[in-house]
């Protein structure tokens, strides 16, 4: 389907933004001229992380195109998926902070604080692997990933011309999160980040069941999936939060 094609623009948008940033920014030759020992790769956006703190180093080196020292032994595309995963978040805060705004549908604003846990689990991660924060410096609305950027001004403009489009916005967000979590999934296999997905899954399930269930109960309308798969969006609605295997809470 297109949500490979999808993924693949943006890994491809991800990439050439890391390396464009990489050949402008002086920032992994800061990093590595601190130590003595070569730490010859950074994540193009800056890492700052506290050598002091970093107890990694002895699985460095073995040359499989790992990102090296300050962010452990994450591959590029762990760490590309996490930048990208905490502006997802912040893209689903923003909107719905937004949404909220613009029809006071108390959903909208318990969900955003969800997102705020959410965006608060991946800057966890960041924070330990030692990557610079892609939002550090964003506004509400603003963001660093240019494909969320022009996302999220798609889609704030569409939930603002009726309840019932505020309502598909929210749901649409959702299904494209479980099915870049479910990608994401297969691109790990840390520990520490599959939890944090896995709770940002069982969050986005919930969250993809209140936003259809609202659409259902106060417009009448059954939801059709836009992204997900007709299998795999039954298989969310029909389950009850707690019931999964998946871990959570
Ligand atoms: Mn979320
Ligand atoms: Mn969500």
């Amino acid at each position: 389907m297109n949500k490979k094609k999808t993924l693949m623009i943006v890994i491809s948008a991800f990439l050439m933004a890391m390396v464009l940033s990489a050949c402008g920014a002086g920032n992994s030759v800061q990093a590595a001229s601190k130590d003595p020992v070569v730490h010859t790769e950074t994540n193009g956006y800056g890492a700052t992380a506290n050598r002091a703190t970093d107890v990694r180093d002895e699985r460095v080196g073995d040359g499989s195109g790992l990102l090296m020292g300050l962010s452990g032994d994450l591959t590029q595309e762990e760490v590309s998926d996490l930048l990208y995963m905490r502006e997802e978040e912040k893209l689903a805060r923003d909107v719905y902070a937004y949404l909220y705004s613009q029809w006071q549908f108390p959903v909208f604003d318990s969900i955003a604080q969800s997102e705020q846990n959410h965006m608060d689990s991946i800057l966890e991660l960041l924070t330990a692997y030692g990557i610079e924060d892609p939002a550090a410096q964003t506004a509400v609305g603003q963001f660093t990933n240019s494909t969320l950027q022009d996302l999220y001004d798609t889609l704030i403009v569409q939930g603002s011309t009726s309840l019932e489009e505020a309502l598909r916005v929210g749901a649409l967000i959702e299904e494209v999160d479980i099915q870049d979590l479910d990608e994401t999934l297969t691109r790990t296999d840390k520990v520490d980040l599959e939890r944090v997905y896995s709770n940002l899954m069982f969050g986005s399930e919930n969250h993809l069941r209140s936003f259809t269930s609202q659409l259902s109960r106060q417009l009448g309308i059954s939801y059709q999936p836009v992204q997900l798969d007709q299998d795999r969006y039954d298989q969310i609605i029909a389950d009850q939060p707690g019931q999964r295997g998946r871990a959570g809470n």
